[in-house]
């Protein structure tokens, strides 16, 4: 169902007005946590003003350690939506096990599976019945083949809505995070007819190489980015805020990308 030897047409995920994998290239920006109701409101009045579409956002974290901050839960769901209705924007956030499948698919436009997560087929398997487009991130270790295979299982549940979000692999080189592996883009182009969205943010792990990576990812013919924003980076509740662009940047990132394709 993801090769596009049996569906050679592009997949186009439609949400309200906004359109993925239709030509358009689509922005989802936002904080790696859902902090507070003030901080995802104001953030997300920057991301609707910067000409982003879609506000992320976590309340479910997936984090490393299990003492370090794990998010806020149900209650940052509804403060993410609430945000979102605000702005006019469209919210996507992360569901990380099948019994809270339900609930984000009730507040959240796009569901998010996160790299650590991509073979969860439990988890696969229910966003196959949830009725609501997925972001499917690659696991960090995770060849085209494998990533498509994940991709199969929500596709196979019954749900046509999948986008692919290259986010970094795990190489032998420390100076960054993860390595943006920018040929995903046209590799799983030319595999899948799914929508193929690229993460800087974590594809880096580090502030100053996100703009260059997103300009390198639209060129590489992304339909999408989603990056991450914070207004106050050095104190977010997550290690992510050192990834994280200033209000600022972001807008300026996007002001420089009308130049290399249009926005929606
Ligand atoms: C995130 O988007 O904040 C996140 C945890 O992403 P990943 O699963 O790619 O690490
Ligand atoms: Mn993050």
């Amino acid at each position: 169902l993801a090769s596009r030897d049996f569906h050679p047409e592009n997949t186009v995920i439609r949400i309200g007005d906004v359109q993925i994998g239709g030509g358009d290239l689509v922005i989802m920006g936002g904080p790696c946590a859902v902090e507070s109701p003030e901080q995802i409101d104001e953030i997300a009045g920057l991301v609707k003003a910067a000409g982003g579409q879609v506000l992320r956002g976590g309340a479910f974290k997936p984090r490393t350690g299990p003492y370090s901050f794990q998010g806020i839960g149900v209650e940052g769901l509804v403060m993410m939506a609430e945000a979102g209705k605000k702005h006019g924007l469209l919210t996507i956030t992360e569901v990380m096990t099948p019994e809270y499948v339900d609930v984000c698919a009730e507040y959240a436009d796009i569901l998010q599976v996160g790299t650590r997560n991509m073979q969860n087929f439990d988890l696969l398997r229910k966003l196959g019945a949830c009725g609501k487009p997925v972001l499917l991130k690659r696991g960090f270790s995770a060849t085209y083949d494998e990533f498509l295979n994940a991709a199969e299982y929500i596709l196979a549940g019954g749900n046509p809505n999948v986008m692919l979000c290259e986010r970094g692999i795990r190489t032998f080189e420390t100076y960054t995070r993860n390595t943006l592996d920018l040929s995903a883009i046209p590799v799983l182009q030319g595999l899948s007819h799914l929508p193929v969205i690229s993460d800087p943010s974590h594809g880096t792990g580090r502030r100053e190489l996100v703009e260059p990576m997103t300009k390198a990812s639209v060129a590489a013919g992304a339909d999408g980015l989603i990056i991450e924003m914070h207004t106050d980076p050095d104190n977010s509740m997550t290690g992510d805020g050192v990834q994280s662009l200033f209000p600022d940047q972001f807008a300026a990132l996007l002001q420089d990308l009308e130049k290399l394709a249009p926005l929606v």
